[in-house]
């Protein structure tokens, strides 16, 4: 596979990146204004794709030399009932803006994944998961209805009773199946912005699990983990959770973030001695074995959104993030084995967390999680280190029997892809015909033997 990064001679910067800002591939960019405006009269050549704020680490997101339709300007609530808290909204509204109105009436997302700059339209098409995954599902499991438009102009009410075989391709349907003009779904009641937090340090994959098997109950549970250090330091990590506070309490406005990363970081900034100390600081900032404090929301769900853009941490070329889901009945040897692999590649970010999925059964035909661990974390882009990693990582995940979240890829390779999600030939007979993605152009070629 060649690598589209952008040459450091690139003019032309692409108006619209995916998260990772790799690979970098041009598109024409047409926003949507309005429901009416899709599809177009006539379907665009090279294809098209619906996209939303580009959060996706890699390709799911682009569509090279296509037609992306940015769906920012469908950015209407159109109804709310506050005696069920089901709202309705258009695709392109972002889950920022849904706190924005909701928090204050005391109500919050049903799920929510580690950051709020995402569009609805984008949490269904990739059936987002958050930290309460192992109680609530994915957010699919809280859409009760929404219209998708076909290239051909045919408008289809979708719901687990009209057309559920388009409401469960289109949940975890990568944008393929048409655009979602509008959704509906259940909001939860609050009582304040305040969550109940326990932050426990852990050594080691055995204690992690532990703390799984006794938070069951709580409703978010995700952990932190150092991914460089080895020896006794291995697999240590904090495991947070928390609750909603019963109390009443505040339910203003978040502030909008002031930081922004103001240029991209040269590549020393994450090297090995830097991620060290790092996660050093990190572990020890807690000087207690175990911490129980109330906190804000914001923090609690999105640390990472308090500096905008601070993807150009990792410098100009761009990051690669690796999320895998591994199976029970591996989980344990499997994370400790792809562990292991990462601390001695010595490539691993700062930015890496471990949580466990529950059984609540995903409603999307192509949906990410399955019940047992999730991994992901962030690697800089070194082409020559981190790419034979990830095709590693991705190989191993494999034979674990787990599989590969394509919101947060841009490595696997088509047979690994047929592999992880056997159903994609079912799935490819909603595949609208003008829509593609250069996700899906890559995974769906015929495996080399
Ligand atoms: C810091 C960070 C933390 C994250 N944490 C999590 C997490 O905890 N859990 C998790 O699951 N994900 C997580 N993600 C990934 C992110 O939630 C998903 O990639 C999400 O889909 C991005 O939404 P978006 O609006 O940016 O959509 P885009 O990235 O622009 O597009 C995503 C997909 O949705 C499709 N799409 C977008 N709008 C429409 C529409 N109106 N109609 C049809 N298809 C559409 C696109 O075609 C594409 O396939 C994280 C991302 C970041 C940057």
């Amino acid at each position: 596979m060649s690598d589209p990064i952008a040459s450091p001679k690139e003019k032309r910067a692409p108006e619209f990146s995916s998260w990772g800002r790799y690979p970098v591939y041009h598109a024409n960019i047409i926003p949507l204004q309005w429901q009416k405006d899709f599809p177009p009269p006539v379907p665009p050549h090279n294809g098209m794709l619906p996209v939303g704020l580009g959060r996706s680490y890699g390709d799911v997101c682009l569509l090279k030399d296509g037609n992306l339709i940015t769906t920012r300007a469908l950015d209407r609530l159109l109804a709310f009932d506050p005696q069920t808290g089901i709202l309705r909204c258009e695709a392109g509204v972002s889950l920022a803006e849904i706190l924005d109105f909701a928090v204050p009436h005391g109500w919050f997302l049903p799920v929510t994944p580690g950051t709020k700059y995402v569009t609805v339209g984008g949490a269904i098409a990739n059936d987002i998961h958050g930290k309460n995954h192992h109680l609530a599902g994915t957010f699919g499991n809280h859409v009760s209805r929404f219209e998708l438009v076909r290239s051909d102009g045919t408008r289809i009410l979708c719901s687990p009773t009209e057309h559920s075989e388009w409401y469960c391709a289109t949940i975890g349907g990568m944008g393929l199946t048409g655009l979602i003009t509008w959704a509906e779904f259940q909001l939860k009641p609050i009582a304040s912005r305040l969550i109940k937090y326990e932050g426990i340090k852990f050594h080691g994959i055995d204690e992690f699990l532990q703390l799984t098997r006794e938070s069951q109950r709580i409703e978010y549970t995700v952990a932190w983990i150092d991914c460089v250090s080895t020896g006794r330091n291995f697999a240590r990590g904090i495991f947070m959770q928390g609750d909603h506070s019963s109390e009443p309490g505040p339910l203003n406005i978040s502030r909008k973030p002031k930081l922004r990363m103001p240029i991209d970081l040269p590549g020393f900034a994450l090297s090995r001695p830097s991620v060290m100390a790092f996660n050093t600081l990190y572990y020890n900032k807690q000087l207690s074995k175990q911490v129980r404090t109330m906190v804000d929301y914001e923090p609690f769900f999105y640390p990472l959104d308090a500096v905008m853009d601070w993807n150009r941490g990792y410098g100009k070329r761009g990051l690669l993030q690796f999320q895998c889901a591994l199976p029970w009945g591996h989980a344990h040897e499997a994370t400790i084995a792809i562990l292991k692999t990462i601390t001695a590649s010595g490539l691993a970010s700062f930015l890496a967390v471990l949580k466990a999925f529950g059984d609540v059964p995903s409603r999307g035909m192509m949906s990410f999680p399955q019940p047992g661990i999730t991994l992901a974390l962030d690697f800089p882009i070194k082409p020559d280190r981190s790419f034979p990693l990830l095709d590693r990582l991705a190989q191993m995940t494999l034979e674990f029997g787990g599989r590969m979240y394509p919101a947060k890829d841009a490595r696997m390779t088509a047979a690994q892809f047929q592999d992880f999600y056997p159903q994609w030939r079912d799935f490819a007979r909603y595949r609208d015909p003008n829509i593609t993605s250069s996700f899906w152009e890559r995974v769906t070629q015929r495996p080399t033997a």
